[in-house]
């Protein structure tokens, strides 16, 4: 006789907490994607001119002639309490708004020199939102680096615009997640041809377009950081559908699946509207997995994607992880991953010297970090990847599965090409 149970993965395994020194970019970098994506809207960050500088060189090959960010540095005698950096800091939104007529939601993002000297932003907020509302919306959020890893940025961008929502009483579903628009076209296509209706995506591209939200929306999220936007939209009362992220062929079809069951979509429809994309995903995927297979992966832990990835490295192009590390370990969001991800070591939070020292003991094929360590270990021999391109890349839904798998491909392949040339 045998027992015939479903499959936990790593849903029992038990994590790794650490709590000391950590290498990864703070909560400003999501502006960097999100000001892409919001066309009417401008991200003003109240910080220092190294908030500044960051924001530059991570966005320093886009060149607009009205940029959508900016910074509003606190100078010496603000920190020093000698201005009223409220005031100061009014001035210069009233001054932003007089020049830029097309601005149609202003985002105050806090620093950690703002959150150093106490800074209420959320108050600046309020009084100019009720000078320019409703033509222009005023949220306020945190995306210092004391609160804050790089993907919490968006997380906390969308948490803050949640409670500013119009209400409705009516079905709908709400797709939560910055994706590219070509990303967000595609998506919305399937959903469409399976006959779902009353589709919107957090955040819109413009204001105008801004979701409505009430107790008959149900939401999904593409993207495995947003934990706070979650339970924002829960107390409005929209109901979560739960599923794993839309990464890969598997991913996807998951994904896709649970809104599909949800909505009482007829089975034969969803395996005509998925087939042929499954298909070419599977064959894109097939491509790189011949790189990828059987080579070791640790990962550190970086934009809260690790979990995802490391199922679909597993999954579907036979990576081996040897440790996955995440900044966060939210269980709630992330047990239909982990019921997938084959048996590993999983860590939350980081110590970075021990952690380097777990890694160095390992000696992966393929290791995914932050750019702080990708150098140093791309110098010490190690075939690095990048965890940030794959925020900036597009990633998700089937006819992204290949080039996803080819961002874990390319490194290994250039490392075979240098090693062949030194031979
Ligand atoms: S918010 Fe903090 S961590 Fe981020 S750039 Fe500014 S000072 Fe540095």
């Amino acid at each position: 006789m045998s027992l015939d149970t479903p499959p936990t993965g790593c849903l029992h395994t038990p994590v790794l907490r650490e709590r000391g020194q950590r290498e990864v970019f703070c909560g400003l970098t999501g502006i960097i994607w999100l000001h892409r994506k919001m066309q009417d809207a401008f991200f003003l960050v109240v910080g220092s001119r190294t908030c500044a500088h960051l924001l530059q060189s991570a966005a320093g090959v886009m060149i607009f002639a009205e940029p959508r960010f900016g910074t509003a540095i606190l100078e010496e005698k603000d920190l020093a309490g000698l201005a009223d950096a409220h005031q100061e800091l009014e001035r210069e939104v009233e001054r932003l708004l007089s020049r830029r007529p097309d601005i149609r939601q202003l985002f105050l993002v806090g620093s950690c020199p703002s959150e150093v000297i106490k800074l209420d932003l959320s108050r600046t907020a309020e009084r100019l939102n009720a000078r320019h509302g409703p033509s222009v919306r005023v949220y306020n959020y945190s995306g210092s680096g004391i609160e804050t890893t790089f993907t919490q940025g968006e997380d906390a961008c969308l948490a803050a615009m949640v409670p500013g929502l119009a209400e409705t009483q009516d079905e709908t579903l709400l797709v939560v997640g910055a994706l590219p628009d070509v990303v967000e076209d595609q998506c919305l296509s399937l959903l469409t041809q399976m006959g779902i209706r009353n589709v919107s995506f957090l955040p819109s591209r413009r204001a105008s377009d801004a979701p409505k939200v009430g107790e008959n929306t149900r939401f999904i999220l593409t993207q495995p950081f947003l934990a706070d936007t979650a339970h924002a939209l829960e107390r409005r009362g929209a109901q979560r559908i739960v599923a794993p992220f839309p990464f890969g062929e598997e991913g996807t079809t998951d994904w896709l699946r649970a809104v599909a069951k949800r909505h009482g979509v007829m089975l034969e429809t969803f395996d005509a509207v998925t087939a042929a994309p499954r298909a070419r995903a599977r064959k894109a995927v097939a491509a790189h997995a011949e790189t990828l297979r059987g080579k070791t992966l640790f990962m550190f832990p970086d934009s809260q994607l690790e979990i995802p990835l490391a199922r679909f490295l597993a999954r579907e192009c036979g990576m081996l992880p040897v440790e996955v590390g995440t900044p966060y370990l939210h269980r709630g969001l992330m047990e239909p991953e982990l019921a997938l991800l084959p048996q590993t070591v999983l860590s939350e939070g980081q110590d970075v010297d021990l952690q380097l020292d777990r890694h160095a003991a390992l000696k992966p094929d393929l290791t995914v970090c932050g750019l702080g360590l990708a150098n140093p270990l791309e110098a010490a021999g190690h075939a690095t990847k990048w965890a940030i391109e794959l925020v900036f890349t597009p990633v998700h839904f089937y006819e992204q599965a290949g080039d996803l798998a080819g961002l874990f491909s390319r490194p290994l392949r250039r490392r075979a090409l240098l090693q062949g040339a030194a031979r």
